[in-house]
């Protein structure tokens, strides 16, 4: 059986909710169909139940704004997917400057984590609803860009965070022992009986509750199992 521990990247690895926050807000710069005036706590709020960049534009145009809780019932049309390429268009652009990484704010949990992802590179993969290049040069830029990144684009093509982790096989609990840690209980919930161990951070965007786990106790398991993975291997 073959350990894969797999991880969340916004609000478990990163805080990124002010790039996102960044990125929409220069995606819509200057044009009048689309709110100025959108506050950080209302991004937050609204961030809450996004799963894809498109859903934004729910929150900024200003002819389709729907409150969060609506936002699951929306079938994305031509200028959803719009926005979404103006988002990622923005992203791109804000990439070119080298200091853009400094826009997200690593998690002690990532500065504890990585002299694991060093040295056991093999056994980690990210699974991510953010876009692919975004993570990997994220993770360039603190010399941690070593483990295979599940992002956007797979998420879009396969359906789901679930349905990325069965096509890797990692649903298939006779070869693999899963540990997978997510701050949303709605991305968690899929795997829920699925995996051997879905984990619930306590230090990212959703709510927790008495089953959510700090940074420290998340990092004891991983290490802990690494440890007991190298002993049986
Ligand atoms: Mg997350």
């Amino acid at each position: 059986m073959e350990l894969k521990l797999v991880l969340d990247f916004d609000g478990v690895l990163f805080n990124s909710a002010f790039e996102a926050f960044s990125v929409c807000n220069a995606a819509v710069a200057g044009d009048a169909d689309n709110r100025q005036d959108v506050s950080f706590e209302e991004f937050l709020d609204f961030r809450g139940v996004v799963t894809d960049a498109w859903q934004y534009n729910r929150l900024y145009a200003r002819d389709r704004l729907i409150a969060r809780e609506h936002l699951v019932e929306v079938t994305p049309d031509e200028a959803d997917w719009a926005f979404a390429r103006r988002f990622f268009e923005a992203r791109e652009g804000m990439m070119g400057d080298p200091d853009w990484p400094k826009l997200m704010a690593p998690y002690d949990f990532f500065f504890l984590l990585r002299p694991l992802l060093l040295q056991h590179r093999d056994r980690f993969a990210i699974l991510s609803t953010r876009n692919v290049a975004s993570i990997r040069k994220t993770l360039a830029f603190y010399d941690a860009d070593v483990v295979p990144v599940y992002g956007q684009e797979d998420i879009r093509s396969r359906g789901s965070k679930i349905a990325v982790a069965e096509a890797q096989g990692w649903l298939n609990q006779v070869d693999y022992l899963v540990v997978y840690v997510d701050d949303m209980n709605s991305h968690l919930e899929p795997f829920d009986g699925r995996v051997h161990l879905p984990l619930h951070a306590d230090w990212g965007y959703d709510l927790s509750d008495a089953n959510s786990m700090t940074q420290h106790q998340v990092l004891t398991i991983l290490s802990s199992m690494l440890k007991l993975s190298q002993k049986t291997a």
